[in-house]
Formats: C-alpha cells, structure tokens, sequence
C-alpha cells in the first residue's frame, strides 16, 4: 500500500495548540504533555517514513487520545489497593494486618499536625518517643520497659547488638530458621556482631546442651519461635522457665524473638494458641520481640519489651536511632493497643482479628451468593464452584494451622494441555481489574478465597470488566 504523497507528522507546535491538547495541558500541565507527545512523535517517525502509517493514524486527535491514554496510566499511583482473595489473611506481599479507624484518624492527625512527638508536654521539656506508647505496652505485657523499632528484624538485630556484641549468642540448632525476604538467625547474629554457638541438633536440645556451651565468652542466650515451619515427631524443647533459670545461674539474660506473639491467648477466639508476650515474661524471659502488624494487628514494627536496664542498654546503642519508628506508625501503634484494654469488643474492632475469627458459615453463605454472577461472567468454558477451603494466619503464625474458610473454585473445562494457560490467563486478567484481584492456583484450579472479601459491592461493580477467553 503505496501513496504518492509523503506523509508528514504534525508539528509539536501545532498539536499544543490543537483543540484537543487542551484539556490535556490543563490536566497534567504542558511540560508532561510536550513531553508525551515528544515521545510519541519519536515513536512513531520510523512508520511514517517507511509509509505503514495511514493519515487517520497520526492525525492531531488521534494522537491527542493516545498521549491523553498514556498520561493518566503515568498518573495512576503505583501504590495500588488490592483485594487479597489468597486465603492468607497476614500476608507479608500485600501488606499484612490492616488498620482498624481509631488507628487511621490517628495517622491522619499525626500527619495533618504537629504533635508531642519528642516533647513532654507537662514539664515542657524534651522527651522520648518510646513514653508515649511505654505505658500502654507495660500495662499489656506486664513488662519493666519498652522501645519501639521499624519493624521486628531490627528490634532482634539492635537487642543482638547491644546485649551481645563481640561474646557468643547461644541458640538451638533447631531454631536457626529463616524467614522470607532473606532474614536469616545466623546472618543477623553476624551483622549483630554476635558469634553464633549453636548447641542441640535440629530436632532435640536438651537443657545439658545449652549448659555445656555457657563460658567465659557467652553473652545471652537466644530462644526463636519457630515461625514459618514445625518439627513434629521426635523432639526436644527445654521450657522457657527452665531455660530463664539457667540463663540467670550464669548471669546471662535471655532473649526470646516471638516473631508475631500475641497479647492475648488467641484461643479464647477458638484460634490456634500462639505464645503470648506477657508468659514469656512470666516464664523469665528478659527480653522479647516481636512484630506491630503481625497477629498483634497493627502498623509495621518492632515492640522489645524486658528488664529495665537491658532496655535502657539498648535505647543507649546509636543504631536505635538508625531504626526507630516514624510519627504515623507510633500514633497507629497507640491506637492499636489502646483497642486490647477492652478485649471483650476486640473481634468486631480490629480488622485482622475479625477477618480471622469470621466464622465459616458466613463465608460459605457469600461463597453461594457469589457463584452465580462469577460463573454467568466466566461463561461455559469454566465451572465455578463454591466450595469449602482451608486458608492460613500467615506471617508465620501457626504455620500448620489451617483457618476454615470457602472459596470460589475455578475450572477451566478444557483439555489438560491447555488448563495451565487458562488459569494463567484468568489469573492475570483478575490482577488487570481496576481494583486487582488475586486468589491462588492449586490442584488445576483458581481459588478465591472469600474470607478476606469485606468489600462485596465493590468487588463485584468490576467485575463486568473481567476481560477473559470465554
Ligand atoms: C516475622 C518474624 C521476624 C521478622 O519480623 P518483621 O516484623 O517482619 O521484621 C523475626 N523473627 C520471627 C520469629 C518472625 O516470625
């Protein structure tokens, strides 16, 4: 297809003053529209040179539309709202536990204002950051003192430092675990500048183990929840009260990493027991961290709570101030606990603990309500069925627990060599919705697992969009 006229682009400076550059200029401002259209100009040079593109297909409006599309796909935040139908409710990718109200309008006021961050309001002189939050987590835990760091990792890394730099930390083989994202026990005990001794064998440590290994250079002794995994069968573990006593004997303290811990026994809500913080303690336990948006269902942090002069010692290390926690998380944090003095209402208001605690039947009746509309948008080639699932805290709560839940099941009914790259297809096609949507494929099938989906109207106002191979 051959014309005799050569075609020539438009000039930058009269699409600018194109009608329909206008609203666009308005929009995003005339430097990201030159820009765009400089963009595209350059694009779009080498087809109309060799004659592949038609005149309709580099006219002013077209051209207008298409830098028009690609300014507001600039424009969209790349920090997306997502709805997590994975079946994990404290999913470390998508954000873990989410905020209740109080703590939202708390961030909102420690943003909007300034605020006593680091001032004492009644004698009006300098403060600490840790007392806003110090008597709330004392009257929790039942803890001597208290600081706050970014997020748990680092609480375990600045206690390392400060209580065992340049002496030996001695752990259970059976606990130097690793947690996703490359946290790794022994790794941080050499950044900490801790030198591991590791006594016991990976499934039994005896307290003979942990007594052999105390001398002379011995600094603490370390006790990990096992979070992400679980030894079952032949096992050995010396309780916490025991390993606090011997510890003390040689004049060591013991540190014990929760990982998610809890405040309250969780059972009383008919979920799976996790340790919490105050019988940790108890057991004498001198120090404990764990993490603010784990099962405790807050912001991101690290909470290290013990003995007043260990927690003085650590506040003293000056990698405390490389990891402290930022205005906003400490006015969510505070928030947070404040909804554990009253665990009576706890479920209904806070989120994490209410999603978790959402009992089956409730999930299994929006599983039946939805199937319908899902499977009259999929059309014929998939069979959705609404079926009962097993989902997980996350976070490494509980990592053989399974929370009982319904979920949307999806069938591609195509032959088996083309299944994988239906799911696929349908996976992708559920992250391209506005409000992207993501389940899980397991056993030929997309799982969508209801027991996070809160939000209905708005799940289901996208769903028409769903663009998939029907
Ligand atoms: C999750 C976890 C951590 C890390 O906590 P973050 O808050 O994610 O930094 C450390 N130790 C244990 C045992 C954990 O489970």
């Amino acid at each position: 297809m051959s014309s005799s006229v050569a075609l020539r682009l438009p000039s930058i400076d009269g699409l600018l003053r194109h009608p329909a550059c206008a609203p666009l200029a308005e929009r995003y401002g005339r430097d990201s529209l030159l820009t765009g259209l400089r963009q595209l100009l350059d694009e779009l040079r080498p087809g109309v040179l060799n004659g592949q593109l038609s005149a309709v297909e580099i006219g002013a409006e077209v051209l207008a539309g298409r830098v028009g599309e690609r300014l507001a796909q600039q424009q969209r935040s790349q920090v997306r709202r997502v709805f997590n139908l994975t079946g994990t409710v404290l999913h470390t990718n998508l954000g873990r536990a989410l905020l209740p109200d109080e703590a939202i309008e708390a961030v909102q006021m420690a943003a909007r204002y300034p605020l006593n961050l680091e001032f004492d309001l009644a004698s009006g002189k300098r403060g600490d950051r840790d007392d806003l939050i110090e008597g709330l987590i004392r009257e929790l835990t039942g803890a001597e003192a208290v600081t706050v760091v970014n997020n748990n990792a680092a609480a375990v890394l600045l206690t390392l430092n400060s209580l065992g730099a340049r002496k030996e930390g001695i752990i259970s083989r059976g606990e130097l675990i690793e947690i996703g994202g490359a946290f790794r026990i022994p790794d941080i005990m050499a950044r900490a500048g801790v030198r591991l001794h590791e006594v016991g064998t990976t499934n039994r440590t005896h307290a003979r183990d942990y007594e052999a290994a105390i001398g002379p250079r011995s600094g603490l002794i370390m006790r990990v929840h096992a979070s992400n995994y679980s030894i079952e069968g032949f096992t050995a573990r010396v309780p916490t009260a025991e390993l606090a006593a011997l510890a003390h004997a040689h004049g060591l303290p013991l540190l014990e990493d929760l990982g998610s811990g809890s405040l309250l026994d969780l059972t009383r809500w008919g979920l799976p027991a996790e340790p919490t913080v105050r019988q940790a303690l108890l057991d004498g336990a001198d120090i404990v961290t764990f993490s603010g948006d784990k099962l405790l269902g807050g912001p991101q942090a690290g909470l290290i709570v013990g003995r007043k002069e260990l927690i003085a010692n650590i506040k003293k290390n000056p990698l405390k101030r490389a990891l402290r926690v930022d205005k906003l998380t400490l006015a969510a944090l505070e928030a947070v606990l404040g909804l554990y003095r009253d665990p009576d209402r706890l479920a209904e208001r806070l989120p994490s603990l209410r999603l978790l605690t959402r009992p089956q039947a409730d999930i299994c009746a929006q599983a039946s309500r939805l199937q319908p509309l899902l499977a009259e948008i999929l059309g014929s080639v998939w069979q959705v069925s609404a079926v009962e699932a097993l989902g997980m805290i996350g976070s490494g709560s509980q990592p053989v627990a399974r929370l009982p839940s319904a979920a949307l099941c999806c069938r591609p009914q195509v032959s088996k060599r083309w299944r994988g790259r239906y799911l696929l297809n349908l996976e992708a096609a559920l992250r391209a919705l506005p409000i992207p949507v993501l389940g899980r494929i397991d056993d030929d099938a997309l799982w969508l697992d209801l027991r996070q989906l809160d939000d209905e109207p708005a799940w289901l106002a996208q769903l028409p969009q769903l663009q998939v191979d029907r």
